[in-house]
């Protein structure tokens, strides 16, 4: 199953849906912008919604 990930590009911190719901990821990561005004990037794996590149002709 597919899943979300956020994570800081400055420290080593993350959130992903593999432990908590989508909606605390994103809680958490805005909570973590919050405290720190790190950058969060967002991951996301589900290959099967972005096949890439396929549309290259
Ligand atoms: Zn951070």
């Amino acid at each position: 199953m597919p899943y979300h990930r956020n994570y800081c590009a400055e420290c080593g911190w993350s959130a992903s849906t593999e432990t908590y719901s989508r909606k605390e990821v994103v809680s958490r990561a805005i909570e973590h912008f919050t405290e720190t005004r790190h950058t969060i990037e967002g991951e996301h794996t589900a290959e099967l919604d972005q096949i890439p590149l396929n549309d290259a002709r």
